[in-house]
């Protein structure tokens, strides 16, 4: 078919203006939050139902066209970085909270809703909707499940794939396949939610989904604690899950994080510090009292320099406002930034610190490290110039040491950036060649000519 012809095609699925083959409107699809490099898709098309969904795939399958769906692209793994014959799907349009059910505690939305928006109408409705990427202002709930993200509250709480309790997507030929239901128990059919939830967009395109709800937390307390020795600060983490505590959150930062995000952000952090932790507990009054008092116990016991209590609702926001500030801040400082998310068991993060420190030395790069220290989830963030090839080739090079370090700690490559075209290669490292080829084929039967997605998770 012509490439006009080919148009004229989607034009009558989505309507005209909703076809955007321009390269002036074709380069903002053609890239996303991962330093990688960008390319410009044939087409953009943005659909206005749910079930133009499936046209678009079906006639992307049809024609072999390959079919990046994106939400926000704000991704950091290159998973919505489009083919060059390629269309891309925006969800955009799609992006209604069609219900939230108080007495059932479950809503039912498009996959275009962003993040943060759903949570304030569900909190809206007395109900609270946990996962948190940092990026939730932005980010849709589409991209949320296709990376299975994560946030601040996942120590407590868990991530995206905890919440949903159904789903509908759609296949290459268009049909509509449904997975779960609004029930809190489900024992229907194959777990299709397990595998689509973190298929980053590989294996099909989603619909209508169902999420999970639960009450807000009573109350909660935050604080920071203080260290002038970074092992105190890793040593703490250890302890208080140690002592059977579950902080809703419990976040690390180092000296370099912390005085580039107080340079941006002027909130008062203690810049001379040569780690903080960011913690908070919730629940009931009683309870988080309780916690607050021993987890600032056992902070001080770990040679804690200072903890301070937040007092107040502003003081506490002012605490994550600063923990929230720490990407933007870093990425002010060089042209490039790489932010990575290799994961170890929690137990672990006091020598995955001090491998982040070693891996800086040896590769004479500044790593800025802060992230979710609670589940073993650490962001190393390496500040640098691309346009100097060979710091990026040493940059490179320490990526691959982080994961090599990470997977030796009996870790994992990804806790929530997903695999996307940055750690397809390394994929082999972790799960062995033998999970390579039976993903591949499975991808192989659902996805038979390799439209959806391709390059990512599994090359
Ligand atoms: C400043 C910043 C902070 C961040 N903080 C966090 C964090 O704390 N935790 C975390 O986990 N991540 C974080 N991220 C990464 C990113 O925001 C998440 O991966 C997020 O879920 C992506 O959502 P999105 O709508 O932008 O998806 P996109 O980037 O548009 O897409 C991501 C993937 O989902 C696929 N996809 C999107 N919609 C669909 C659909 N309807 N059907 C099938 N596949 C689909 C795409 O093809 C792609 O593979 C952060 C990113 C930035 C820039």
């Amino acid at each position: 078919m012509s490439a006009k012809a080919l148009i004229r095609e989607f034009e009558a699925i989505v309507g005209a203006e909703n076809v955007f083959s321009d390269e002036a409107d074709l380069l903002t699809y053609s890239y996303d939050a991962a330093e990688l490099p960008s390319q410009v898709p044939a087409l953009a098309v943005r659909p206005q139902a749910m079930e133009q969904l499936g046209q678009v795939s079906a006639l992307c399958n049809q024609e072999g066209l390959p079919l990046t769906v994106r939400g926000s692209g704000t991704n950091l793994s290159g998973g919505t970085i489009p083919q060059p014959d390629g269309v891309v799907l925006l969800t955009s349009a799609l992006n209604r909270i069609r219900e939230i059910n108080v007495p059932d505690m479950y809503a039912v939305v498009e996959p275009g809703v962003i993040t943060a928006q759903f949570f304030d109408a569900a909190l809206a409705q007395g109900l609270f909707y946990p996962p948190d990427p940092g990026s939730q202002a932005v980010s849709t709930l589409g991209g949320n499940l296709a990376e299975n993200s994560g946030g601040l509250r996942g120590l407590k709480y868990g991530v995206t794939r905890d919440y949903v309790m159904g789903l509908s997507f759609f296949d290459t030929q268009g049909n509509l396949i449904k997975t779960g239901s609004r029930t809190v128990k489900c024992a229907t059919g194959y777990n299709l939610a397990g595998l689509m939830v973190g298929s980053e967009g590989t294996l099909g395109v989603f619909g209508e989904i169902i999420l999970k709800l639960i009450p807000p937390p009573a109350t909660a307390k935050a604080m920071m604690a203080m260290y002038d020795r970074a092992e105190g600060a890793s040593e703490t983490v250890a302890a208080i899950i140690a002592e059977r505590i579950l902080p809703a959150t419990l976040e690390f930062m180092d000296n370099f994080t912390i005085r580039t995000v107080e340079d941006y952000s002027q909130v008062g952090l203690p810049v001379e510090a040569a780690a903080m932790l960011l913690i908070e507990v919730d629940g009931h009054p009683a309870q988080v009292e309780e916690e607050a008092a021993k987890i600032e116990k056992l902070c001080q016991q770990m040679g804690a320099t200072e903890v301070k209590l937040a007092t107040d609702a502003a003081q506490r926001d002012k605490v994550w406002e600063a923990r929230r500030a720490a990407i933007p801040a870093l990425a002010r400082l060089e042209p490039s930034i790489v932010l990575e998310d290799a994961t170890v068991p929690r137990s672990q993060i006091p020598a995955m610190i001090k491998a982040l420190e070693e891996i800086g030395q040896e590769f004479k790069l500044t790593i800025g490290t802060f992230g979710h220290a609670g589940d073993g989830n650490l962001h190393p963030t390496i500040v640098f110039d691309k346009r100097d090839q060979e710091q990026a080739e040493r940059v490179t090079k320490a990526v691959d040491t982080i994961f090599e370090r990470a997977l030796a700690l009996c870790g994992t490559l990804s806790g929530e950036h997903g695999l996307g075209l940055r750690k397809v290669e390394f994929l082999k490292n972790e799960v062995g060649q033998a999970s390579v080829v039976w993903s591949r084929r499975l991808k192989a039967a659902l996805d038979p000519k390799g439209i959806l997605n391709p390059g990512k998770v599994i090359g």
